[in-house]
């Protein structure tokens, strides 16, 4: 990893090299060069997971298997999606910017949803990440879909905030036939597979740093828990952010890059 100070402002260029199941990926980035919130770098990390989700699906095209996602088809909408604390507090700034009436209109399908998930008696478990176990996590997968709650952002079956959605709904990409998202099962629905797991690695590098220490956050409560969790973190040098990131991707220590010059 390379970086290159920008004349303007505290950024640096940084370029990032890779090579992933053969094909080299090459990223730029501007990085705060000072003391910075993780919070700040989402934007990097949406860049980073759309890279590296198109890199997935030239994979899976080449063993002859066709993403079948499509505008206005919404059922993975209905799922239980894991954001990281900052995405929440992201999702959250996204509706309070929003004009009225809209604003309390999407308000509204968050309240909704919360009183469906408390009729089905999944709400106080959902609050609690941190007590979910590993096996936990599909049953309760399965049964939070049979609920039918719509994302709150899902209108005319389309995502409203495409811009802004979460880094795994960016992910989420089927290969199997798109009837088979109204059912599924892990049988007989598959994803692309992924080449790295940019989702999974900033949910664990934002709790590792975070007071709260929460793993995931439900998309569905988001604003609540964004309302309950103000930003305590400490800042740390954008470069640091980003090479403890890369590291947790590929499981390689980044060295410090020296300057450009
Ligand atoms: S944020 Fe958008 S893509 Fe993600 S679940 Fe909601 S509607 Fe779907």
């Amino acid at each position: 990893m390379a970086t290159t100070p920008e004349k303007s402002a505290e950024l640096l260029n940084a370029t990032a090299e890779l090579t992933i199941a053969g094909q080299k990926v090459r990223l730029e980035m501007p990085v705060p060069a000072g003391p910075t919130r993780l919070a700040e770098l989402l934007p990097l990390f949406r860049s980073m997971t759309d890279a590296f989700v198109a890199v997935s699906v030239e994979n899976a095209r080449t063993e002859g298997l066709a993403v079948s996602c499509r505008k206005g088809c919404g059922a993975c909408c209905r799922q239980l999606v894991p954001i990281a604390e900052i995405e929440a507090r992201r999702l959250r700034e996204v509706v309070e910017a929003m004009p009225e009436p809209r604003r309390s209109t999407i308000r509204a399908r968050f309240d909704a949803a919360r009183q469906r998930l408390a009729q089905a008696g999944l709400l106080e478990k959902l609050r609690e990440p941190r007590q979910f176990r590993d096996e936990d996590v599909i049953p309760f997968g399965m049964d939070y879909f049979q609920q039918g709650i719509a994302c709150p952002f899902l209108e005319e079956e389309s995502c409203s905030i495409y811009a802004e959605r979460p880094l795994a709904c960016r992910e989420y990409l089927v290969v199997t036939p798109a009837a088979h998202c109204a059912a599924p099962t892990v049988e007989s629905v598959s994803c692309v597979k992924l080449v790295l797991r940019t989702a999974r690695t900033v949910r664990s590098l934002n709790a590792e740093h975070s007071e709260y220490g929460a793993p995931w956050v439900a998309l569905i409560l988001a604003l609540e828990w964004a309302d309950a969790h103000p930003d305590g973190s400490s800042p740390q040098p954008g470069p640091a952010w980003v090479r403890e990131a890369f590291g947790r991707l590929t499981g390689h220590t980044v060295p410090e890059a020296a300057p450009e010059t």
